[in-house]
């Protein structure tokens, strides 16, 4: 039995198909421009071009204290993020055009961070959809889209396509 997929899948799966590109093994993000139905760009998180990835130089470590909720209580959390890398959303910005940007919706396997929903809100897209949550920005992500008029979903139902997914260690 073959089902047709929806756009959101087809799309979301391309994001996943863009995320296994990144040599970050702490974290792989895909992340497509949508006009319409077209397809306009495709990005990863990566070391700029000609620079040494986290598969050759290692992933660059930064530890950071975070708010987790445990137990009904919020507690200081210290977590180490990698910071070798462009966000898949920053990369998607700088390799398309504005004039495509114009209306368009991005696809992107994680939920944007902070900085990257900033420049998203900026950039002309009018939608963004996600995959996976990011629970540390995800209150004042999701304020400030709903401040700026963005469309912004999760598609929670959503299995990403076999083999596209590794390990996040954390
Ligand atoms: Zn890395
Ligand atoms: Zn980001």
């Amino acid at each position: 039995m073959s089902r047709r997929k929806d756009w959101d899948t087809y799309f979301m799966d391309i994001a996943y198909m863009a995320s296994t590109r990144s040599q970050c093994s702490r974290r792989r993000v895909g992340a497509v421009l949508v006009q319409g139905k077209k397809l306009l760009g495709s990005a990863y998180n990566g070391a700029p071009m000609g620079v040494p990835d986290c598969s050759e130089a290692g992933c660059m470590l930064v530890e950071e204290f975070e708010v987790k909720l445990v137990e009904g209580r919020e507690e200081m959390v210290k977590k180490q993020r990698c910071i070798r890398t462009i966000h898949a959303e920053q990369n998607l910005l700088l390799f398309t055009d504005r004039s495509d940007r114009e209306g368009s919706t991005v696809y992107v396997t994680d939920q944007p961070c902070w900085t990257c929903a900033n420049m998203l809100a900026n950039s002309g897209v009018v939608e963004i959809v996600y995959h996976r949550p990011y629970p540390k920005d995800k209150e004042k992500v999701t304020e400030m889209m709903v401040t700026r008029g963005i469309r912004f979903r999760q598609l929670a139902d959503y299995a990403p396509p076999a083999g596209t997914i590794s390990e996040v260690t954390n």
